[in-house]
């Protein structure tokens, strides 16, 4: 039975983790067989560092007349995709800066130039909700043209990224140049209007109280009451190193019971994904907490700068789950049916 969310605030400050787990994997297992995880390889190609949205928890931009910005070329992308497929992965996710410099038909000539070269062999998530926001915003255009744009070049995903904390106070603690939470999610509704795909994310672990946490859980769920379009949550926790707003890591226990409460509160989200880019070998004791899916990441430049550590030994890794008990089985990125042909 779904739960409120003072449900959610008692049993976060009073269930053990003995009841979180099973109350967690109750809901898994309305989606999932026990014991099955499934996984991606993946590479965050990370296209320009320019930004001016001047996060305050963000080590890697930079701003756009300081040394040191870039923008790939169509040549520098294309190499970081064939070294992917070396590695034996078929996933990009694009995620850069809020760069004034580059207009809309910068990111749909590159859009449509990785679709052309790799075809359905590759898929990508293109863009977060956040920089969809800004180029939208840039380009005078309303959330349902820029969608179509970008569906048109090719773009079959926009993920939920940029959310961090979805409320309007944290927002304007620490990213009041990232637009507004009423922004975000109207934005994602025309993501998921057009037709693309599109996921839901967290990062826990700045300043947020358990009641934002909470907030962002709720309308997250009332989002996908609404639209059904949230194909999986993935949570992810903050890198301190190097960032203005500095702070401490949170440990990775408090981590595990949030991915048991977001698997128990978000009762119509078919997937829960734990972080290996931000808790490396601990994220896979979070699969006994109702996770269900993850990345293994080979390059993410944001995280990194922030402290994140990625381990290349793929196998290696894959070991840990199952010396868990779990099966883990590689997932291909779903092509939407309405754009399929
Ligand atoms: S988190 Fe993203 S939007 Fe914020 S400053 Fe960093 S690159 Fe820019």
């Amino acid at each position: 039975m779904r739960i409120s969310v003072d449900e959610a605030r008692a049993l976060w400050n009073e269930a053990s983790d003995e009841e979180l787990i099973g109350r967690a994997n109750e809901v898994r297992d309305r989606f999932h067989a026990p014991k099955r995880a499934t996984y991606m390889v993946m590479r965050i190609i990370n296209y320009t560092n320019v930004c001016v949205a001047q996060c305050d928890y963000c080590a890697f931009y930079v701003l756009p007349n300081q040394d040191g910005g870039y923008i790939l070329s169509r040549e520098d992308v294309f190499a970081k995709i064939d070294e992917l497929v070396e590695f034996g992965g078929d996933l990009v996710a694009f995620n850069g800066g809020f760069n004034p410099r580059l207009p809309i038909d910068y990111y749909c000539d590159l859009f449509a130039a990785v679709r052309e070269r790799y075809g359905n062999r590759v898929e990508f998530y293109a863009l977060t909700i956040a920089e969809f926001v800004f180029l939208a915003d840039r380009a005078g255009l309303t959330y349902a043209e820029a969608a179509a744009r970008l569906r048109d070049a090719g773009v079959h995903w926009v993920t939920g990224g940029g959310s961090e904390i979805l409320t309007e106070d944290f927002r304007k603690r620490h990213a009041k140049w990232k637009y507004t939470v009423r922004d975000y999610f109207e934005a994602q509704r025309a993501i998921v209007e057009s037709g693309m795909k599109t996921t839901a994310t967290m990062v826990i672990g700045f300043d947020e109280t358990l009641d934002e946490r909470l907030e962002h859980l709720q309308r997250t769920r009332d989002f996908q009451d609404e639209t059904g379009g949230l194909f999986s949550f993935l949570c992810w926790t903050y890198k301190p190193y190097g960032t203005a707003f500095g702070g401490r890591e949170i440990a990775p226990r408090e981590y595990w019971r949030h991915i048991a409460l977001s698997r128990i509160f978000l009762d119509n989200i078919p997937h829960i994904r734990t972080s290996v880019l931000t808790q490396n070998e601990g994220a896979f004791r979070a699969l006994d907490y109702g996770a269900d899916d993850f990345d293994l990441p080979i390059e993410d430049e944001v995280t990194q700068k922030a402290g994140a550590r990625i381990d290349l030994d793929l196998e290696g890794l894959l070991a840990i789950p199952r010396s868990l008990g779990y099966e883990v089985e590689y997932r291909r990125a779903e092509r939407p049916a309405v754009l399929a042909s």
